[in-house]
């Protein structure tokens, strides 16, 4: 019989049933240290109970209007985002791939607006990763997510990332705009150099181009700045956000300055669920987390004495892991045996990770994880690589 659950997914085989701060416990009563956060989204946490609180008196209140009646939610999300922010306005959504769909829709709708209809093609780079839509995929363009979907949706261009000279040579009198990660995630945790992306940035202008940024992974903290862009000290036009925003919350956000939302007026986008009142309950308790004075400080610091102790491990076993990457507590291990038998071993261990390309392993802990957590996951991957290499 085919599987009642469309098997799109190659699954672990472990449920959990409840989860507190960084761990988890599956069904079968053993417990788990998360270092995967669900793909970086349990930004706080399992259960956090500021989020629990908020998600409960909010439903105890209001669950759902649409958006044909103001959301005093969204109006306060909104504010906290703008306010530490390059953005003037920001839309609501429910995932990172509407994120993006509307950060590409508001590209097209700008050069149409100003006078520049032509101009729709968008610059991606080779190992991105913006979504699973027909047009994220194509935006993503690669082989292994596009594989039997043609045909694939026209207006992509694709460039090695980091590679400033091939981007300019691929800008067309039909270009609109520039689109990059600043760390790609699920590429490998590759970080895309603070120069590169400023000069992305100068040539965004002297192009006429908008610069997007897709900070779906990298955003809320995760890299120990609000937004991974402010390492670099530049900032986009448009940025697509969702995984760390809602905490588990299903929610999206796209970002943008007023210029580059000027045409995105009454009728122009929408969506049923994006920001209901339940979503903003939780996106506002996490933005007023995230942002309590020393809690992104405290995010470097931990992410910092991660990173010395995988380090450490990556010099004791050069055999298992050749590299180490990332920053803050977006951090990866570009792996010399497969990334999957890894994650296997260490899932027996009780360490939770996530998988990436270029085989690597991602180390993704919610941004709250503690010191002794910290230790305690060094210990399993120390005890799991010692298992594996001869
Ligand atoms: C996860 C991710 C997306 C897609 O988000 P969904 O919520 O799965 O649609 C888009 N861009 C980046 C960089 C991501 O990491």
């Amino acid at each position: 019989m085919f599987p009642v659950v469309m098997p799109t997914y190659a699954r672990a085989d472990v449920a959990f049933e409840r989860g507190e701060g960084a761990y988890l416990w599956s069904s079968d009563g053993r417990r788990f240290l998360d270092f995967g956060s669900g793909v970086a989204v349990t930004a706080l946490g399992h259960c956090h109970p500021r989020l629990v609180a908020a998600l409960r008196e909010q439903a105890g209140k209001l669950w759902h209007t649409s958006n044909m009646y103001r959301i005093p939610g969204q109006e306060r999300v909104a504010a906290k985002l703008v306010e530490r922010t390059f953005a003037d306005t920001a839309f609501f959504c429910n995932s990172g791939a509407e994120a993006v769909e509307c950060c590409l829709k508001m590209v097209r709708k700008y050069h149409d607006a100003t006078g520049n209809p032509g101009r729709y093609r968008v610059i991606c780079a080779t190992g991105a990763f913006h979504g699973r839509t027909l047009a994220t995929i194509a935006a993503g363009g690669q082989e292994k997510h596009l594989k039997g979907f043609d045909p694939v949706v026209d207006g992509f261009d694709h460039v090695p990332y980091g590679n400033l000279n091939a981007l300019r040579a691929a800008i067309g009198p039909e270009t609109a705009a520039i689109l990059v990660e600043p760390v790609q995630g699920e590429g490998g945790i590759v970080a895309g150099d603070p120069d590169y992306l400023r000069r992305l940035r100068a040539t965004a202008d002297e192009y006429g181009l908008l610069l997007v940024f897709d900070e779906v992974q990298t955003g809320i903290g995760r890299t120990g700045r609000l937004f991974a862009h402010e390492h670099a000290g530049v900032a986009p036009d448009v940025m697509a956000v969702a995984k760390g925003l809602g905490g588990g919350f299903p929610v999206g956000a796209c970002l943008a300055t007023a210029k580059a939302a000027q045409a995105m007026v009454a009728g122009s986008h929408g969506s049923t669920f994006g920001g209901n009142p339940l979503a903003m309950a939780v996106a506002e308790t996490v933005l007023e987390v995230v942002l309590e004075p020393g809690f992104l400080a405290e995010v470097e610091r931990i992410g910092t004495a991660l990173r010395a102790g995988l380090d450490r491990l990556q010099a004791a076993f050069p055999a298992a892991i050749e590299e180490v990457r990332g920053t803050g507590l977006m951090l990866g291990l570009k792996c010399r045996m497969a990334n999957t038998d890894l994650m296997a071993r260490l899932l027996a261990n009780g360490l939770l990770t996530v998988a990436a390309g270029d085989n690597v392993v991602r180390i993704l802990p919610p941004l709250i994880v503690r010191e002794a957590e910290i230790e305690e996951g060094l210990d399993i991957l120390s005890r799991t690589l010692s298992q594996v290499t001869p």
